[in-house]
């Protein structure tokens, strides 16, 4: 069985002043059994984060990493800067795609550097507007997880616990998001990718994908609601621990209820 996930990604939000509080904050507000919970908050604010969950279930998470183990990069972070401040790592967000030009080779470089450290990979894929519009939607997904994961060894990537966020670009911060069956279609495309094109066979279906695009409160039902859908990648929202706290609730009522369905069988 798959599990659930709510991860958080805070993008370049809170500072290292604010960001323990509200950690802790979502931490408190979201003890639910069933569900795996990842803050993710901007690299300056890792050790805060990390301090103030301390003796709490809650992962720590990198939105981002750098392919190379060191080196003359002005800038980045590496996977070493990362060892004992995160063991989770966001690896091409559309925003990174779109404002630092990653590509999915890229991303892949990045993958694998990340699971050699022993970072646990959320790899992000997802189309624009009109690629969506144009019914191209799949195509572009399908390629980005040719581009990024081909030649790897999904054993490796399965080991490591990789996990996939399907999120269509035009979702994400808008305030629109996809239907709950176009994710859920995704979900099932991304995986059929996987098994058929990139030779990974039965062991695609173990794969967690998430939904993300405007999640919140009041829609996350609709997306878990999908057996598909094993969680969400939300911004905006995973800022207000009210929002946290409804998403990971949720969550948890589809994690007993999938469970129950599984013993069942
Ligand atoms: C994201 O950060 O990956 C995201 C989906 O953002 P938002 O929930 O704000 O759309």
């Amino acid at each position: 069985m798959r599990p659930l996930i709510i991860a958080a990604n805070w993008k370049m939000n809170t500072t290292p002043a604010d960001a323990g509080e509200l950690a802790a904050t979502i931490a408190a507000r979201t003890e639910e059994p069933g569900v795996i919970r990842v803050i993710c908050p901007p690299f300056v604010c890792l050790a805060a984060v990390r301090d103030a969950l301390k003796g709490r279930d809650v992962a720590v998470g990198a939105q981002n990493v750098h392919h190379e183990q060191a080196g003359a990069y002005t800038g980045e972070i590496s996977a070493a800067m990362l060892n004992g401040l995160a063991t989770w790592v966001i690896l091409g967000h559309s925003e990174r795609r779109r404002d630092a030009g990653e590509t999915d080779e890229l991303i892949g470089k990045k993958l694998a550097r990340a699971v050699a450290s022993g970072l646990r990979p959320i790899m992000c894929v997802g189309e624009l507007l009109a690629e969506r519009e144009s019914g191209r939607a799949v195509e572009v997904v399908a390629a980005q997880l040719k581009g990024a994961l081909a030649g790897k060894d999904h054993e490796e990537l399965l080991r490591a616990g990789f996990v996939i966020a399907y999120e269509p670009v035009w979702a994400i911060g808008t305030g629109k998001t996809a239907s709950s069956a176009d994710a859920a279609d995704m979900a099932d495309a991304i995986r059929k990718t996987l098994a058929d094109d990139l030779g990974w066979g039965k062991a695609a279906a173990s794969v967690p994908v998430l939904y993300g695009g405007s999640v919140t409160s009041a829609n996350i039902a609709e997306f878990l609601g999908e057996p598909s859908i094993d969680g969400g990648l939300v911004g905006g929202a995973s800022l207000k621990p009210d929002e946290m706290a409804g998403m990971v609730a949720r969550a948890a009522l589809v994690a007993r209820t999938r469970a129950g369905a599984e013993g069942r069988r």
